[in-house]
């Protein structure tokens, strides 16, 4: 199989597409984003990177800071975590008010907004803003093998204006007992880990962790990597994520920036971006490049 053709393949069918689908714009530091880019990158056991398109320009991870968030809170809190979050689809949008109140303040799982800073808030306990960032920097740039990647403050600064709406979600979980940090400090920083940049190279590499197997790094307990891999394909795509299990077959996660990080297990870490969002929030282009990548390669989990 040549990887390196099928890489370059996708690339150009993508260009072909007749839809961009439209950037996400109630972060204004991210509407102003070209709809238009598009970068891939896959890192294998090897420790062979393979990129087409612009896989080395930076950009927004946003919603796929939650996976390493949700690493560190497994390592900090193990299991208790899962008295203050859950691990069932949502079937709402990823920032949903709905269900929060018919259960209690616990969000349903750690991907969707409300579950996401409630582990940011898990994390913060007893800590600073600042430490729990670098703390997450430091994860990040390991895995990655790379000290270059920053939070871009514009973009954090951008989003904590405009963020009323994650606000909302925080004050009323505040409300239910489930944050433990006040309401500004855990939006802040959730809101700064969101802002993180990176490319798709690096991001391809910071997801080798969740591949498993010989030639990727072991930096959690394997019996996590399945669960956050379990929890990706569930959860990781928002209310579309049954879509993304039934059509592409991966475990992954996406943010409003237009990125994807993709696992496939044992064989390969997998980044795509593309701004241009399709109805769900989760990148148009990237969802289709992840699905012609698996059906070129069989890495469906599913065979
Ligand atoms: N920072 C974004 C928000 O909280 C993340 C959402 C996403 O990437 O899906 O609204």
């Amino acid at each position: 199989m040549d990887l390196q053709q099928i890489l370059d393949d996708i690339a150009t069918e993508v260009a072909s597409l007749p839809d961009l689908g439209r950037v996400a714009t109630y972060i204004p530091e991210l509407a102003d984003v070209d709809p238009g880019h598009f970068g891939l990158a896959i890192a294998l056991p090897d420790g062979r990177v393979l990129t087409s398109g612009e896989a080395d320009a930076p950009f927004s991870i946003q919603s796929v800071s939650k996976v390493f968030t949700l690493a560190l809170a497994l390592g900090r809190l193990g299991e208790l975590l899962w008295h203050r979050v859950g691990r069932e689809p949502s079937g709402h949008a990823f920032n949903s008010i709905l269900q929060l109140e018919q259960e209690a303040g616990i969000p349903r799982n750690p991907f969707i907004n409300a579950g996401a800073i409630v582990v940011t808030d898990a994390i913060l306990e007893g800590r600073q803003p600042r430490e729990v960032l670098g703390e997450l920097l430091r994860f990040i740039r390991g895995a990655t093998d790379d000290e270059d990647i920053r939070i871009n403050d514009r973009v954090a600064a951008s989003e904590q204006a405009h963020g009323h709406r994650n606000m909302a979600l925080a004050q009323f979980m505040a409300a239910h007992g489930n944050l433990r940090n006040p309401v500004e400090m855990t939006c802040g920083t959730y809101f700064h880990q969101c802002a993180i940049e990176m490319s798709c190279r690096q991001l391809a590499c910071a997801g080798r962790f969740l591949v498993g197997g010989p030639g990727m790094p072991r930096l959690i307990a394997p019996a996590r990597v399945r669960r956050i891999n379990a929890l990706m394909m569930m959860c990781g795509h928002y209310d579309a994520s049954g879509d993304f299990a039934f059509n592409v077959g991966l475990p992954a996660k996406s943010g409003v920036g237009g990125g994807i990080l993709a696992i496939a297990p044992g064989r390969a870490s997998i980044a795509v971006w593309s701004p241009g969002l399709n109805a769900n929030g989760n990148s148009l282009r990237g969802t289709y490049a992840i699905k012609r990548l698996t059906e070129m390669t069989g890495w469906s989990v599913f065979g």
